[in-house]
């Protein structure tokens, strides 16, 4: 006899999806434990924006997918690179998962984004965001039952004699359960996990995180202790920062021109951030964006044109300005002698400024340009409504690195069943793991709402899976008795 059937180690999305399915699928007493006082981590910090494919929803507002086709596009956009069988699993449930939190009273708005590069919208937007969501399956997780244990961070998985996992240890006390799930988050707070798991994300005074500071990575330290697999190194979601204000601003304003250290253009800048991070990573993770003082003190002929030019994305948001890249901030940057802002009265003098090859920068402004007085982006195919001329003395260059920290993607290898497994390539015996805690499922967040998807998707599988186990074993034990 166990002390509960099935404990959940973490109140995020992960965790409160899995308690809540685990009930679901038959186990009697469910425990949910959480370090912190307050439930929801990372998740409630969340945009809310998650992915899904072949949702009510969607079907709701005349949009036709096909799960399959999401398998096939998450594939491409991350270059096979990730476990296809966990991938497979999970993203096919992707719609069926968005019509349970619905059922749950998680209150989505009818109509659905584009995150990323899909064809088809999916990315489902939750009314209030992640706090709401949060919200909804918490609510959900009491009412079904799930017990909570807040203030208590578990600092050990217990194994018994054949290396199975069977309880949790928390400060003095332990509990045993027949399965355990680690839904502990990612490990964004923590700069010495960061530079060893995800060393492109980490720069001293340049690294930021944005989300919760329960992000601790506590699922190394029991990965090595009980002989887990890790995977996904140096994977995650970064977005670009100007290192000025830390404010964090996933798009950069339409208007901008993003160039490599080379001086060269290499996408259209407004492509979804969660692609703009490999763009950068490829081009040597560093770049400049480049504006005229226009855009900082637009003309009155062209106020509308420079406040429309922030690409809108979230249904019923008030349109988005720019938090970096405004005059507020950058007049102060160089007032108080900053040196990440460069300023000249040429293209030639930012050139100089920035000690690239003279001519480059010149001539590439100057092809925009022209691209910007036909109206048309020939070379990344911006759209037209963001192509503002750069003639307005003096310049600006301000340098860009993906640094800003929105996700980690390495940990707790898992199988399709959200089993986690060990160092002998079988799964551990009573243990399952969900969400940002994993690896293997992220290579690089594409921009559809598809790290909140992973948390909630394998969250139901894992708490279905651990469902599963701790009913066999009480019926076996019904049998023995
Ligand atoms: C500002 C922001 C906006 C985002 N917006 C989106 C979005 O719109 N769409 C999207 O897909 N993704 C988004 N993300 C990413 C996404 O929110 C997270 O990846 C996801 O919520 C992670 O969920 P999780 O349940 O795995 O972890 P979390 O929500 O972080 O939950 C982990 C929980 O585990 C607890 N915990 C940790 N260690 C222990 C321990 N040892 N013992 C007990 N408890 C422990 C923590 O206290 C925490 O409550 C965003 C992230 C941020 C920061």
């Amino acid at each position: 006899m166990t002390d509960f059937e099935v404990i959940v180690i973490g109140s995020g999305a992960a965790g409160l999806c899995a308690a809540v399915t685990a009930v679901e699928a038959g186990a009697a007493s469910v425990l949910v434990v959480d370090a912190e006082a307050v439930v929801g981590g990372s998740s409630r910090l969340s945009g809310g924006v998650i992915m899904g494919s072949g949702s009510s929803l969607q079907r709701a507002a005349g949009i036709e997918d096909n799960p399959v086709d999401l398998v096939h596009e998450y594939l491409s956009l991350n270059g096979w690179d990730v476990a296809r069988g966990p991938v497979e699993r999970w993203a096919l449930r992707t719609g069926e998962t968005i019509d349970w939190l619905a059922a749950h009273d998680v209150p989505f708005f009818d109509r659905l984004i584009f995150g990323g590069d899909e064809r088809k919208a999916r990315s489902h937007c939750v009314d209030g965001g992640g706090q709401a969501l949060i919200g909804a399956l918490q609510s959900a997780a009491r009412s079904a039952g799930v017990e909570f244990a807040l203030g208590q961070r578990v600092e050990r998985l217990v194994q018994g004699d054949h290396g199975g996992v069977v309880g949790v240890q928390a400060g003095l006390e332990t509990l045993t359960a027949a399965a355990v799930i680690v839904a502990t988050g990612g490990f964004g707070a923590n700069d010495d996990l960061l530079a060893k798991y995800f060393p492109s994300a980490y720069e001293p005074g340049w690294s930021w995180y944005i989300g919760a500071d329960s992000s601790r990575g506590d699922h190394f330290g029991f990965a090595d202790a009980i002989g887990a697999q890790v995977t996904g190194f140096d994977r995650g979601l970064r977005t670009l920062d100007p290192g000025l204000a830390r404010l964090n601003e996933a798009f950069l304003p339409g208007w901008a021109v993003l160039v490599g250290t080379d001086g060269r253009r290499m996408v259209d800048e407004t492509a979804p951030y969660g692609l703009m991070d490999q763009v950068l990573r490829a081009h040597g993770d560093r770049g400049y964006v480049v504006f005229d003082d226009a855009a900082l003190r637009p003309p009155a002929e062209l106020t509308s044109r420079y406040r429309d030019s922030y690409k809108q994305v979230w249904p019923n948001h008030p349109p988005f300005r720019t938090k970096n890249y405004n005059a507020d901030v950058i007049d102060a940057h160089l007032a108080e002698g900053g040196r990440k802002v460069h300023r000249a009265d040429t293209v030639g003098g930012l050139e100089r400024a920035i000690g690239m090859t003279e001519g480059v920068l010149a001539g590439e402004i100057g092809r925009y340009n022209g691209f910007a007085s036909a109206g048309s982006d020939d070379d990344h195919g911006k759209a037209g409504k963001f192509l503002l001329p750069l003639t307005t003395a003096p310049y600006y260059a301000v340098e860009v690195r993906a640094l800003t920290v929105n996700l980690t993607a390495c940990g707790l290898r898992i199988d399709d069943r959200a089993r986690v497994v060990g160092a002998d390539g079988q799964p551990i015996a009573g243990l399952y793991a969900a969400g940002e805690c994993t690896g293997g499922i992220i290579k690089t967040y594409i921009g559809s709402g598809n790290s909140l998807a992973n948390a909630c998707g394998f969250g139901r599988i894992a708490g279905d899976e651990a469902a599963r186990r701790s009913t066999n074993m009480r019926r076996s034990q019904e049998v023995r008795t």
